[in-house]
């Protein structure tokens, strides 16, 4: 009934979360507020684990992205489901440092890390830093040698597949900030400098062909085109790579419109084709990263806000104003993303109306929908607004000086605070 199935309905007629009321949520923590569901958190994670036991002995690794949603207790719980971690900044990195995330399983991305982030990458061990570009490798480089380290290092390759996705998200091309090139050799090139460079291990290559994609063709191509450079690397260079990362991207349900595959079925195609190319160019199997965030944390998570204001313009449209908007959940703003909206008072009712959903910004452009079907909403009720784990609170902002929600914790009917909700005093906290 809901797009994500950790919600339902209780007998109030009341939206529920992993179990619990959402209007009680609402009432004890406040609004706006962000609520994720740990059971389906763990669920995700433990999906894309056994895909990788199934179609491919278990001879992987499935790294979490961290940018969709990064928190001390989310780290915490990707420890204790034995997952890795991909991070992309210092940020990032000294969250899971924090709580004591083994190293080995961090990978560390981005197209211009600087210097003080390499360092503390190669301070604290990271397994794999994912090099893009080759002023990264030369600056790594000599950074590994002022320490009298070796710095294990993935390179970011673009593979140059359209995975029809959104411009704003599409990563894979050769247009791209990210990576280096296969066609114009640039890539093959910093092979070869990888493999000179005293104080760099070259494990694997790595790509991400974009985000929010619901064909397996995309990835499949892209491990086919990722593999053959693998096998042109062995024939003309003697070198073994011996990783591969084929990033995340794989689609969730934001609305009715989306249809996401079983994630089982990405890993079953991916992994026939990666034997099929080494069982032809006679390579060995190698060791597969896959990096999946806004499937792992996105369906997990919903945002509540209470209803202010309900403008009725005869003839145009029906505002409906909640107390966030674009400072928890830029992405309308950003990118038009469409969510699904839930009166969660009167959620098993039928959905009499069709609403724009405004934010509180001094922004005309401080929308979460157009066009969103809602039940009949009046001023006081809760709206949920669904699938928004991921890239919510990780993109959001004090814009207008707004505190930041809290994030909300549910397992076994019982609600926890893992964030706290910012105070006024922290708005100001670093004004001189
Ligand atoms: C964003 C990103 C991911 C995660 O993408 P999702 O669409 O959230 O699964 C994984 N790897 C890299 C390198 C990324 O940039």
């Amino acid at each position: 009934m809901f797009v994500s199935k950790n919600l339902s309905v209780n007998e109030k007629g009341h939206l529920t979360i992993g179990g619990l009321d959402t209007a009680d949520l609402a009432q004890k923590y406040g609004t706006p507020l962000y609520v994720m569901d740990e059971d389906l958190l763990r669920e995700n994670c433990r999906s894309f684990k056994q895909s990788i036991d199934r179609c491919y002995g278990g001879k992987g690794l499935v790294c979490y992205a961290s940018k969709v949603f990064c928190c001390k207790e989310m780290y915490r719980i990707m420890m204790s489901e034995d997952m890795g971690l991909d991070v992309v900044s210092a940020g990032e990195l000294y969250t899971a440092a924090s709580v004591g995330f083994p190293m080995e399983k961090v990978c560390f991305h981005g197209n211009n890390k600087t210097d003080e982030e390499l360092s503390m990458a190669l301070e604290q061990n990271v397994g794999r830093i994912v090099v893009d570009n080759i002023f990264e490798l030369e600056r790594l480089n000599r950074l590994a040698c002022e320490r009298g380290a070796k710095a294990n290092i993935m390179f970011r390759i673009k593979p140059g597949i359209d995975a029809h996705t959104h411009d704003f998200v599409r990563t894979g091309q050769i247009d791209s900030k990210f990576g280096f090139a296969l066609e114009t050799g640039e890539a093959f090139e910093a092979v070869k400098k990888a493999i000179s460079l005293e104080h760099i291990e070259l494990l694997g290559l790595h790509c991400h062909i974009g985000s929010q994609i619901f064909d397996i063709d995309p990835f499949v191509l892209a491990a086919e085109v990722m593999m053959n450079f693998i096998a042109r690397i062995r024939d003309e260079l003697g070198y073994e790579i011996k990783e591969l990362d084929l990033g995340g991207g794989f689609g969730i349900k934001y609305t009715d419109a989306d249809s996401p595959v079983p994630y089982d079925s990405y890993m079953e195609k991916v992994s026939e084709k990666v034997k099929a190319v080494c069982a032809e160019k006679n390579l060995n199997l190698p060791f597969i990263l896959i990096e999946p965030g806004r499937s792992i944390a996105g369906p997990a998570g919903i945002t509540l806000y209470t209803v202010g204001g309900i403008k009725h313009i005869p003839n145009i449209r029906t505002y409906i104003s909640v107390d966030g908007g674009m400072g928890d959940n830029p992405r309308y703003a950003l990118y038009k993303s469409k969510y699904d909206f839930v009166n969660a008072l009167r959620a098993s009712e039928p959905k009499s109306e069709t609403v724009t959903v405004a934010g509180k910004c001094c922004e005309s452009g401080d929308l979460l929908g157009e066009g969103a079907p809602i039940q009949q909403t009046e001023e006081g009720d809760i709206i949920a607004v669904l699938a928004t784990g991921a890239y919510n609170y990780s993109m959001s902002s004090n814009y207008n000086r707004i505190p930041k929600p809290p994030v909300v914790m549910v397992k076994d009917g019982t609600s926890r605070v893992i964030v706290k909700r910012e105070t006024l005093e922290d708005i100001v906290r670093n004004d001189i």
